[in-house]
């Protein structure tokens, strides 16, 4: 599978993701070609259209595909047709898996998942995004934040309010998903301007009256939360994964490099100063990686996957982020420079540390949730 990925990607190359990463085209002959070998449908079930394999074989994927020089420009791009509708695959209808799956699978269909909002950051519960009941549809209005492909989506994954927190047990609760059209009409969706990634859009999106069939909530009103949350540990072991092949790319332009640069009449990579931290990246990411391998191999068998997966999203950006920053800092002055690369992953590997959820949270979860120590927020 690896070897097969890794094929499709060696058509890409450096500078092709140099260039995506400079005029901020989405990476769209990237996105056919895994989809015409029919990667996009890698989780789906095949009875809709997909291979219905597991996690694990995603994670694989994903890894290769960072791993290539493609990046997270490269992940990003097809990131939510992996697994982004794995809501719909576990708790929608029939009719809901015979519209939605098939498009996404074959790449038709592009989506979006927008769920952070402004003023509630990673307090979902607290979203203040309405969707209001009348009669055969939901009438959408509020904003959402950072979502992702937002420019190039046909659909989105929606997280909306349906019951005032007010009436409510816990604010977990009323919350319902949408799976539905991203109709432009009613949906402003504005660019955010960041500091990498560029080929992948992340934006401000804003709802003002958008009508959703009722057809389109997936599963039971007010339970979407209970169904995004089964979503986040796969997301989280794919994002390490993703973590990963982008700390390797990393790490292997910066071993090549320390063989070749010559200063004070030897190569670079002779010197300790030089080699230990090279060592130590390489141990943390196989490490990183036994840990994601781990998480994927429990969520596949259906058991709790929840700290596994925590710690390999932690583990795998941390692993991540040491090892683009010492490939910047071995490569010396030109560790700056574009056209070595180190510093595009330098920047685009801030993502998963950031995104879906931050190390902060990670460490509050598995001290609560895997220490029994009290809850902190
Ligand atoms: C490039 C990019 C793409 C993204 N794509 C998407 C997308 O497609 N869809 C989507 O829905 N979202 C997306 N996100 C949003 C992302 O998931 C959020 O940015 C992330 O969850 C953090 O939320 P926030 O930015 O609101 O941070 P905040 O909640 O404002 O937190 C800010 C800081 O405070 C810390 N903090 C907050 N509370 C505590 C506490 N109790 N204890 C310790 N520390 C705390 C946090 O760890 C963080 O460091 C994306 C983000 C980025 C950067």
């Amino acid at each position: 599978m690896r070897g097969a990925v890794e094929k499709i990607c060696a058509r890409f190359n450096d500078d092709y993701w140099l260039k995506r990463d400079d005029d901020g085209e989405f990476p769209e002959e990237f996105y056919r070609a895994l989809a015409d070998a029919g990667w996009l449908g890698i989780c789906i079930p095949e009875s809709y259209g997909g291979s219905g394999l597991g996690v694990g074989e995603a994670a694989i994927m994903m890894q290769a595909i960072t791993a290539s020089g493609a990046g997270l420009s490269g992940a990003s791009a097809v990131h939510m047709n992996i697994f982004g509708l794995n809501p719909v695959v576990v708790y929608g209808t029939e009719d809901q898996k015979r519209r939605m799956l098939p498009p996404v699978a074959a790449g038709r269909e592009k989506a979006c998942f927008a769920v952070t909002e402004p003023n509630a950051g990673l307090e979902t519960a607290k979203l203040q995004t309405r969707a209001e009941r009348r009669g055969d549809v939901y009438v959408v209005n509020g904003a959402k934040i950072w979502i992702s492909t937002a420019q190039v989506a046909d659909k989105m994954l929606i997280l909306a309010r349906t019951r005032p927190i007010e009436q409510v047990r816990k604010p977990t609760e009323g919350l319902s998903l949408f799976y539905t059209a991203l109709d432009r009409r009613f949906v402003e969706v504005r660019e955010i301007a960041k500091m990498g990634r560029k080929a992948v859009d992340s934006n401000q999106v804003f709802i003002d009256g958008l009508e959703v069939p009722v057809e389109d909530r997936i599963g039971e009103d007010g339970r979407g939360f209970e169904y995004i949350l089964h979503g986040f540990n796969p997301e989280r072991i794919l994002v390490a994964a993703e973590a990963i092949g982008l700390g390797r790319a990393a790490l292997l332009r910066a071993t090549a490099y320390a063989k070749e640069r010559v200063v004070f009449g030897r190569p670079i990579g002779q010197n300790q100063a030089i080699q230990h931290p090279l060592a130590e990246c390489w141990m943390e990411l196989e490490a990183a990686e036994l840990m994601t391998l781990k998480a994927a191999w429990l969520y596949d068998r259906g058991e709790p996957c929840g700290p596994a997966a925590n710690a390999a999203k932690y583990l795998a950006a941390e692993a991540g982020f040491k090892a683009c920053q010492t490939a910047v800092m071995t490569h010396g002055g030109y560790g700056y420079a574009k056209e070595y690369h180190v510093e595009r992953y330098l920047r685009e590997i801030l993502i998963p540390r950031i995104a879906p959820v931050t190390p902060q949270l990670i460490l509050c979860f598995i001290a609560e949730k895997v220490l029994g120590l009290p809850k902190s927020y």
